[in-house]
């Protein structure tokens, strides 16, 4: 097959050469004509308005003024010269001024003429400038018809150092379009187009970067978004069929003597229906021979582990092994201690292995994985290692697996000749239109229910004044028999002020609660893990009644009599973050309380997140207000993903057009899953293309 005429490189196209090339694939990825095509204006300048210089103001965004330039002249010294110039209209005048370029712009411009002058106007002691502004000659353009908007695009430094500003790209790309406009081959079915009113592809890509109407603009905008939003979907929801039907699983055929007997005798409570819920679809997806890939969605407390522990129990009840990881040495720890406790009377082999468990333990386990011995392994990344073989491995829970990197996930998948079923439990809950997309081709459980008797959890936000106040309740809930956490911010770049406020937090804290009376533990990263340990098991057995800690408490960690979590510095923390931590409590029946202790000056955004926090319990609404406020690319684990880097769409603002492609997706690869219907052959088409251009980020697990 001959290459099409898009995936010709890009230093060919005229005007750009092997010098411009060079900067284009080194600061915008634009290899060949195809990328910059999709190299897409992030906004446009509307050519038949012009602002009043009278009505500039601190909110105006990039404006267009007609005026006359005078007063060309360089001033200041050395590094601090700069040529300015006056640019007057008939309501007022303002300063444009360039910091490079003086030689060249000096004489580039004369002075009583008049420009058309494009910019962002900022403030300077109370003046108006505008620094580095697009200029245009009126008259040189005036027998081109020019188009209402002109489209923007993002450059850097050094590509307009080259000449590469905006407006030579918009120059290239109509050169581009020029040539390329009839090879833009349509790649949806024409059903959808005319269903779903969608502009046809050649002219989308027309419209977007040279607008001739606002509605033309939106509709190709829409088109686009559209278009990659709904190949996504089509190739999770493809990759999804394509596992459910092709790999194998271990057939998990009974539900035998461990689960019954723990289900009738060892349970300490009933189960709640969302759990019940769960547990019967990975029963449905393990006992057809299909492998299983599942992700179970639950908030904070809602009870995934014992989930985890039910699955683990069906994959023994078939004569297989199973292990579970967990992010963190004492999240590791409390689970190993909780399923232990669990199922105490089953007569069931359990081990944990972390990075600290001793060499001759180590070796044991080894062993005793290798003879099929070892039913039940707990533990942390250590699970992953190439030294860490099992007999016939089943079933692998991941709990918060947000923190796992894809690869090393997909290690664990290798640990037996037919991959182990996968169970991934989340308590961070994503957002509805990002699970979408991250884990469209995951199968999703949510457990979207409470332990019956939980109480919302109340929060208050409360400044330094309050302290005194907040030192009496905590002897107040101690009174009643309850503990506390107190937490502290700790991050690596301030890490020895950090330490140094919780070590000092610590030291008020023993003088305001004194022994013996109170007693206190204190857990944070720099401890050594047996430490760490020792401290856990005195809070988690009601020893110490007050646990001052960083954030290595944040995921899991569970001790239902803990009622009161004081955040210090809340204001420093992530709103998942934050969530997560007031997770630690309300997991027993009493009454549950947070308090989120800040400084007195907040920026606005950790104002909104501690609002958000005192308003709502919601993880669900959380997690949408944490993806307002933080863009996508800041949630956790999404980086690495890839399946993010959307060029036009965007996941928070179009997420009706993310349904809309998942449903169409869904139904088309429904009806036809190979795409070999002839209706369905650009699609098809397209996908190979793509395919062709991309590693295959859809088999993430
Ligand atoms: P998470 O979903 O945050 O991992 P856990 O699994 O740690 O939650 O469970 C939180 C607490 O709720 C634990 O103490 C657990 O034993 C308890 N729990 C779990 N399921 C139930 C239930 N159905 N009824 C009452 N308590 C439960
Ligand atoms: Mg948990």
């Amino acid at each position: 097959m001959t290459n099409h005429i898009l995936d010709t490189q890009i230093e060919y196209l005229k005007g750009i050469g092997p010098k411009r090339a060079e900067i284009l694939k080194k600061e915008l990825g634009i290899f060949y004509y195809r990328d910059l095509l999709h190299h897409f204006p992030f906004r446009y300048v509307d050519k038949t308005k012009f602002y009043d210089i009278k009505d500039i103001s601190s909110s105006s965004a990039y404006i267009q003024v007609k005026g006359i330039i005078s007063n060309i002249q360089l001033i200041g010294e050395k590094k601090g010269q700069r040529l300015t110039a006056k640019l007057t209209d008939s309501t007022g005048s303002i300063e444009l001024i360039w910091f490079k370029g003086f030689k060249y712009l000096k004489d580039k411009y004369t002075s009583g003429k008049t420009y058309i002058v494009y910019g962002k106007p900022s403030a300077f002691v109370g003046k108006y400038n505008i620094v580095h502004p697009d200029i245009e000659d009126p008259e040189e353009n005036k027998n081109n018809i020019p188009n209402q908007f002109e489209a923007v695009y993002n450059t850097t430094e050094k590509m307009k150092n080259i000449g590469l500003n905006s407006k030579a790209i918009h120059k290239s790309m109509k050169v581009l379009l020029n040539q390329c406009f009839d090879c833009i081959n349509e790649n949806l079915p024409l059903s959808i187009l005319n269903k779903y009113k969608l502009l046809n592809r050649k002219n989308s890509y027309l419209q977007i970067h040279c607008p001739t109407s606002s509605t033309l603009l939106k509709q190709a905008e829409r088109r686009l978004k559209f278009e990659e939003l709904f190949f996504i979907q089509l190739q999770l929801i493809q990759s999804k069929l394509f596992n459910y039907k092709k790999l194998k699983g271990v057939k998990l055929e009974k539900v035998g003597t461990y689960f019954n007997n723990f289900y009738k005798n060892c349970l300490p409570f009933e189960l709640t229906n969302a759990q019940k819920k769960v547990i019967k679809e990975i029963r449905k997806d393990t006992n057809t021979g299909h492998h299983m890939n599942r992700l179970v969605q639950g908030d904070v407390g809602s009870g995934k582990t014992l989930v985890g522990l039910m699955a683990m129990l069906i994959a023994i009840d078939n004569g297989y092994q199973v292990c579970m990881m967990a992010p963190t040495e004492i999240l590791a720890n409390q689970h190993y201690n909780s399923i232990s406790k669990f199922i105490k009377d089953l007569n069931l082999e359990i081990k944990l292995l972390t990075g600290s468990t001793k060499t001759k333990e180590r070796r044991s386990i080894h062993e005793n994985l290798l003879s099929g011995e070892l039913k039940i392994l707990i533990g942390t990344h250590a699970l992953i290692e190439d030294t860490v073989q099992f007999n016939n491995l089943g079933m692998v829970v991941i709990d918060e697996q947000h923190r796992f990197g894809v690869s090393q996930r997909a290690k664990l998948w290798k640990k037996n000749t037919i991959p182990p079923h996968v169970l991934v439990m989340t308590a961070t809950p994503i957002p509805r239109t990002l699970a979408m997309t991250l884990y469209g081709d995951l199968d999703v459980s949510v457990i979207d229910e409470l332990p019956p008797g939980r109480k919302p959890i109340k929060t208050f936000h409360g400044y330094e004044s309050k302290r005194l106040r907040v030192f009496g309740f905590i002897k107040e809930q101690i009174k009643e028999g309850r503990q506390i956490y107190i937490v502290y911010p700790l991050i690596e770049e301030s890490e020895k002020l950090d330490l140094k406020n919780i070590m000092e937090g610590y030291d008020a804290i023993t003088r305001a609660f004194p022994s013996p009376e109170y007693r206190v533990s204190i857990v944070h990263g720099k401890m050594k893990p047996e430490n760490k340990d020792y401290e856990m098991d005195q809070f988690a057995k009601g020893n110490t009644q007050i646990m001052i800690a960083t954030t290595v408490i944040e995921v899991g960690v569970d001790v239902p009599n803990a009622t009161t979590m004081v955040i210090e510095n809340a204001e420093r923390f992530g709103l998942s973050q934050l969530h997560q931590l007031r997770g630690r409590v309300g997991r027993g029946g009493n009454q549950s309380y947070c308090i989120l202790m800040s400084n007195y000056k907040l920026s606005a955004d950790s104002k909104k997140r501690i609002e958000i926090m005192v308003d709502t319990n919601d993880g669900f609404i959380v997690a949408n207000e944490d993806l307002k406020l933080r863009g996508p690319g800041d949630i956790e684990g999404t980086r690495q993903s890839g399946v993010l880097n959307l060029k036009i769409a965007d996941i928070i603002k179009d997420e009706i057009l993310i349904k809309y492609a998942r449903e169409i997706a869904q139904e088309i690869l429904k009806d036809d899953p190979n795409l070999t219907k002839s209706e369905n052959s650009n699609m098809k088409q397209f996908l190979e293309q793509i395919n062709k251009n991309k590693t295959n980020w859809s088999r993430i697990s």
